[in-house]
């Protein structure tokens, strides 16, 4: 007995033994940016602005409704699984984030809002969420900027432009921007998954920097409102996908990575869901029935983490090709929808 807490005394003082991995040498030990390096970026962001490398928010906005034509050249998937080390390193490398450069009404000072995160699809081209463009409709009319602008910031704190809005589905929630100078190492696509793949996820869950889980992809579904032909970036405008990752607000637009370190999807929403009370409908797909959290006599039971699957992405992709009249390479899509195909038939599969 004695000397099973004095095992235990010498774990609490000493960390449990471990592979050595934890606090190697190069570990990134993650901390939110100083006041220093804010006004920094915010110096470099002006200076963009200055150079007329941005285009104004009022000019994105109206390409929401008219995107730019544009081309986006993305790369194969990879195809050997990754150490799940490794993998976190390449997550914090390809998350990206994207910001908004904007002048107070308040104190007409220039400030920088975090919207959400992003990745790369081509060196010139990001994928994000459609609702990373809301920021400024939730405002109320007197902090309404009359001047803004949108930026992505990588890992390494460099400073790239938005220079337009080449998709953007709200239905989807994802969009498309070219950036500014294009010199991102992209991040292929995978849309070959199926449930029980393993999947990671490298967020800012409710202000918790460069959190990585890992979880399973639980299932692909389809939003009850689907409408659309099938196979048509209508009706994949409906497709979603359900991760076990862990996320919360503030992880909106992050990848969602495959375990050979592809893009499976990136995260769009959380929903915990309660038993529905007596004489109410249970929660239907991609609904927010949620037990509010000062309803204790309904806690939720289960949260479901609701993202937009690679295979939306490379439709609303190609959809940016076929406007631009590059019809040469054809997707791999199923034409049954989400029902993928059998993983023997794929030749990209890793798996043994
Ligand atoms: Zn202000």
């Amino acid at each position: 007995m004695s000397s099973r807490w004095a095992w235990i005394g010498f774990f609490l003082l000493t960390g449990l033994p471990t592979n050595g991995k934890a606090q190697a040498t190069g570990v990134v030990i993650e901390e939110w940016m100083s006041k220093e390096e804010r006004s920094d970026l915010l110096e470099k962001a002006l200076a963009l602005k200055k150079s007329s490398k941005l285009t104004p928010g009022d000019q994105l906005k109206a390409q929401l409704k008219n995107p730019l034509p544009g081309y986006v050249k993305s790369p194969t998937p990879f195809s050997a699984p990754l150490d799940p080390v490794l993998l976190a390193k390449r997550a914090r490398e390809i998350r990206l984030w994207i910001m908004a450069l904007y002048l107070c009404p308040k104190c007409s000072h220039w400030h920088l809002r975090d919207l959400v995160a992003a990745y790369p699809v081509a060196p010139d081209v990001v994928a994000t969420c459609a609702h990373a463009f809301d920021w400024a409709a939730q405002l109320k009319p007197e902090e309404t900027p009359k001047e803004s602008y949108l930026l992505v910031v990588d890992c390494q704190k460099r400073l790239l432009g938005v220079s337009a809005v080449l998709a953007a589905n709200s239905v989807m929630d994802a969009a498309l921007l070219r950036v500014d100078p294009p010199n991102l190492i992209p991040v292929p696509l995978n849309d070959q998954l199926a449930p029980g793949d393993r999947v990671f996820c490298y967020s800012d869950p409710l202000g918790q920097l460069g959190y990585f889980s890992d979880g399973i992809l639980n299932r692909f579904f389809w939003r009850p409102e689907r409408q659309g032909e099938k196979g048509s970036l209508e009706e994949l405008a409906y497709l979603r996908v359900n991760f076990g990752t862990d996320w919360a607000p503030g992880s909106s637009g992050a990848p969602i990575l495959d375990q050979c370190g592809n893009v499976a999807g990136h995260v769009s929403s959380i929903h915990p869901l309660s038993r529905p009370k007596e004489n109410q409908q249970p929660a239907q797909e991609g609904t927010q029935k949620s037990a509010s959290s000062d309803d204790s006599s309904n806690p939720p039971l289960i949260t479901v983490h609701e993202g937009i699957p690679a295979r939306g992405v490379m439709a609303l992709i190609r959809d940016v090709n076929e406007r631009a009249g590059e019809t040469s390479s054809p997707p791999p899509v199923s034409p049954r929808g989400p029902d993928l195909r059998p993983r023997l038939e794929d030749p990209s599969s890793s798996k043994p």
